[in-house]
């Protein structure tokens, strides 16, 4: 009998590579550096609970998520580990970090003295981390070269707020996927900031700065903590990356999808929506029951190709909702219910360059529609 999950289209979630990604990451690390898991978007579409009890088994320190209901989620499926909350959150949300106990990143004093009169209220303490900007231009403390008193001055007194407990402070990265110099000019303000503080007197548990790119090309950034996220789901951030001698990653999930017919259509013969494409010799396609309704993008219409039998086939004819049609005419041997692979080892990334993305969209974007199996110690677990 068939596994009703897999009679149309779904992702399998192998936990065995996450593992095997996890191992080979916390290899790099020295003894000390903690290991935040990035579970956010869903776990970049690969499942949050799932994923973070295996992180959790795996013996993680942290996840991070990027909103209050991510975490909530976490806490209601019996989660215990620290998260840290790395987005923004409403103060009108401040209760349910407490009430979730969920580390919340600070970007301003403002926001700041709300969430310490919540906690002040509430007779608890929430965790922060203060979160700089040293050149990513999105949230957070801004650091700029020169002159940063100001900055520095507000930070302290934050640390100084009643209700809460500062544990750390971080930064991000723009550009460690290929701009050294960059990198290391965030660097070097996040350095500055911490020394800021220390001058103040203040010293905090956990300063990091590390997402995936830094992971694999800049060690001298851990600090105690790094924030991996792509490279858990076996994916690398650049080009660079991947020829690494280093982690060996393996990509996590393999979306799938079975073929729900193949048929013969005569030369001249137009396929799907506008008529973009007609045939040019007398074909076989074999219709997928996959479409952009399941996140696949549409501007891969007559353009990606998918997996089948072991060999590459292009989707012809606009990529429909629910459904889109792939060339099988040099495979005479296809037939309905036989399987092709969408996204996996050495299809997602070309995929993903096709459409001018990156692997982590299309991983976000696989829909919530897609049935998510899990394997683990090389078995299908329910
Ligand atoms: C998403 C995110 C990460 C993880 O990024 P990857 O490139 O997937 O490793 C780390 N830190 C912050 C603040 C993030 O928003």
């Amino acid at each position: 009998m068939l596994d009703r999950r897999e009679l149309r289209t779904w992702a399998e979630i192998d936990l065995d590579a996450l593992e095997h990604n996890y191992r080979a990451l916390r290899a790099m690390l020295p003894q000390g550096c903690r290991f935040a898991g990035l579970v956010k978007a869903d776990a970049y579409g690969h499942g949050a609970v799932p994923v973070a009890q295996k992180l959790e088994r795996l013996g993680a320190d942290l996840l991070a998520v990027a909103c209050v209901d991510e975490g909530e989620q976490l806490r209601r499926a019996g989660i215990s580990m620290p998260i840290l909350c790395l987005g923004q959150t409403h103060p009108a949300l401040g209760e349910e970090l407490l009430q979730w106990d969920i580390i919340q990143e600070v970007e301003d004093l403002d926001s700041a003295r709300v969430f310490s009169e919540i906690a002040q209220k509430q007779g608890k303490k929430l965790k922060v981390h203060i979160k700089v900007d040293t050149g990513m231009g999105r949230l957070g403390f801004r650091w700029e070269d020169g002159d940063n008193q100001a900055v520095a001055q507000e930070m302290a007194q934050v640390c100084a707020l009643p209700g809460l407990e500062v544990e750390g402070m971080f930064t991000h990265f723009a550009a460690a996927d290929g701009d050294e110099a960059y990198t290391m000019t965030q660097f070097t303000r996040f350095l500055d900031a911490r020394k800021a503080l220390e001058e103040r007197g203040i010293h905090l548990k956990i300063y990091h700065c590390g997402a995936s790119s830094a992971v694999l090309h800049y060690p001298c950034t851990y600090l105690d903590m790094v924030r991996p996220g792509i490279v858990l789901y076996g994916y690398y951030t650049d080009e660079d990356s991947r020829g690494l001698d280093g982690p060996g990653l393996i990509p996590v999930m393999r979306l799938k999808s079975r073929i729900a017919a193949v048929r013969a259509m005569p030369a001249g013969a137009k396929v799907s929506y506008g008529c973009t494409a007609e045939l040019k010799r007398p074909s076989r396609l074999a219709v997928l029951p996959i479409g952009y309704g399941d996140g696949l993008p549409r501007v891969l219409s007559n353009r990606m190709e998918v997996m089948i039998s072991g060999k590459l086939c292009p989707i012809v004819g606009r990529i429909c909702m629910d459904m889109c049609m792939a060339d099988v005419t040099d495979l005479p041997e296809v037939k309905p219910g036989d399987v092709a692979e969408i996204y996996g080892p050495g299809l997602t990334e070309q995929t993903a360059q096709l459409a001018d993305t990156i692997s982590y969209e299309l991983l976000c974007h696989v829909a919530p529609r897609i049935p998510r199996v899990y394997w683990e110690n090389g078995q299908r677990i329910s």
